[in-house]
C-alpha cells in the first residue's frame, strides 16, 4: 500500500503539464475530536492519492487543516469523500480565485500536535465556544459601526501587503503575540466595543474568538471563511470591497491580488511594490518584498553579503553552510537590518 509520495516535484510538474487539465486550489479546516490521527491520516492519503489530489494537510487530535490542489474533474468524488466523514460533511471549502495548476506538487499529509501552531494551552478554554460568524455583507456593516474595533489576526508580513481599511494590524511574528497585544489594547472595552476579527481563511479567528470570550469580551465576531471567502462573496453578490491590496497565501504564489492598491513598498529601494520573494541565497532564504529592478541588481538577494555568497559555485556555498542552521526560514520572516525600507 502506498502511503507516501513517490514522485519528485519536478516529475509531478511535468505530469501536470502533460495532462493539461484544470486544477482547483482549495483549502478547508475543521476543529473536531479525532481519536487516531495517524489512522485518519493514512485513510486520507490513500483516498486522495487515488484522486490525484496534491497539497499540504495537517491532522491532529484537534482537527484538520488542509490546503489542496484537486483536478476539477475529480472534484465531485473528492467532495463526496469529504461528506462521508461525519465531521467534514458540508465543511466550507475555500476555493482560490486565481487558478493555478501548480499551487502544490506533492501530497503531504502530516500528523501534528495541533493544526495551527498557536502557542495556546487549549485546556484553559473551550475552543467550541467561538465568536459570532458573519458573512461579507454583515461584516461590511459591522466595520462601519463606530463601536467596532477591527483587528487583523495575521502576522506583519501578511497584513503588510493587504488588509481591510481601518483595521488594526499588530506588528507581530506570531499569532500568540497578537492575542496579548490586542487584549491589552482593549482591556477597558471588553463590554462596550464590538471586537471584529479576520484572518486568511478563518481558522485563526476560530481560536482567537473563543480565547477572547474566555477573557471576558462580550461582543466577539469573526469573518467566516476569512479574506478568501469574503472576496468570493463580494464578487458574487456585487458588494463593496473594503479590502485593499493582496491576500498573502502560503503556497508558492505568496499572494493573491484582491484589489489594484499596492500598499507596501520594496524593502530595498522603497518604491511601491507588494511582491514577496525569498532571498536567493539558500542559507538565508529571508522572506521580503523586492521590486523587479532590485531583483535584477541584487541578483534576487536580500543583501550584498547574500549576493556574494549566491555568486559562489554551489559546492563552495554548501561548504559555507556546513554546521550552520537555517534559522532565517523560521524566525526572520521579512525582518532583517539589511532591509532599509521595511517599516
Ligand atoms: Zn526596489
Ligand atoms: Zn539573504
Amino acid at each position: 500500500m502506498q502511503l507516501y509520495n513517490t514522485l519528485s516535484a519536478k516529475e509531478r510538474e511535468a505530469l501536470i503539464e502533460e495532462a493539461g487539465k484544470e486544477r482547483l486550489t482549495i483549502s478547508f479546516y475543521q476543529y473536531a475530536h479525532i481519536k487516531n490521527p495517524e489512522l485518519f491520516r493514512n485513510h486520507l492519503f490513500i483516498t486522495w492519492n487515488e484522486l490525484d489530489v496534491l497539497g499540504r494537510i495537517y491532522v491532529a487530535f484537534e482537527g484538520i487543516n488542509a490546503q489542496l490542489s484537486v483536478p476539477a474533474e475529480n472534484f465531485e468524488a473528492f467532495k463526496k469523500h469529504l461528506d462521508s466523514i461525519s465531521f467534514l460533511e458540508n465543511v466550507r471549502l475555500n476555493i482560490a480565485i486565481e487558478q493555478d495548476n501548480k499551487s502544490f506538487l506533492k501530497l503531504k499529509v502530516k500528523v501534528r500536535d495541533k493544526i495551527v501552531a498557536d502557542g495556546l494551552d487549549d485546556n484553559l478554554f473551550d475552543v467550541t465556544k467561538k465568536g459570532i460568524h458573519v458573512d461579507a455583507e454583515k461584516f461590511n456593516e459591522l466595520i462601519e459601526d463606530p463601536d467596532t474595533v477591527l483587528v487583523d489576526m495575521r502576522n506583519h508580513y501578511e497584513s503588510e501587503i493587504g488588509h481591510f481599511k481601518n483595521a488594526i494590524t499588530p506588528d507581530v511574528d506570531t499569532f500568540r503575540d497578537s492575542l496579548d497585544i490586542i487584549e491589552n489594547d482593549l482591556k477597558d472595552h471588553k463590554e462596550d466595543k464590538k471586537l471584529v476579527m479576520y484572518c486568511t481563511g478563518g481558522i485563526r479567528c476560530e481560536k482567537a474568538s473563543a480565547y477572547y470570550k474566555h477573557k471576558g469580551f462580550k461582543q466577539v465576531y469573526q469573518l467566516e471563511g476569512g479574506i478568501i471567502e469574503y472576496t468570493r462573496q463580494v464578487q458574487d453578490k456585487k458588494l463593496e470591497n473594503k479590502f485593499m491590496g493582496k491576500n498573502f497565501v502560503f503556497d508558492h504564489r505568496r499572494g493573491e491580488r484582491i484589489t489594484d492598491d499596492v500598499i507596501a513598498n520594496c524593502h530595498q529601494c522603497g518604491k511601491p511594490c507588494d511582491n514577496h520573494v525569498n532571498c536567493a541565497n539558500e542559507a538565508c532564504h529571508l522572506l521580503f518584498i523586492q521590486c523587479e529592478e532590485c531583483a535584477t541588481s541584487m541578483d534576487q538577494c536580500c543583501s550584498t553579503a547574500c549576493k556574494d555568497i549566491h555568486a559562489l559555485p554551489f559546492e563552495e556555498q554548501k561548504a559555507l553552510r556546513k554546521g550552520k542552521t537555517v534559522s532565517n526560514k523560521i524566525f526572520k520572516k521579512g525582518r532583517s537590518e539589511v532591509l532599509k525600507y521595511k517599516k
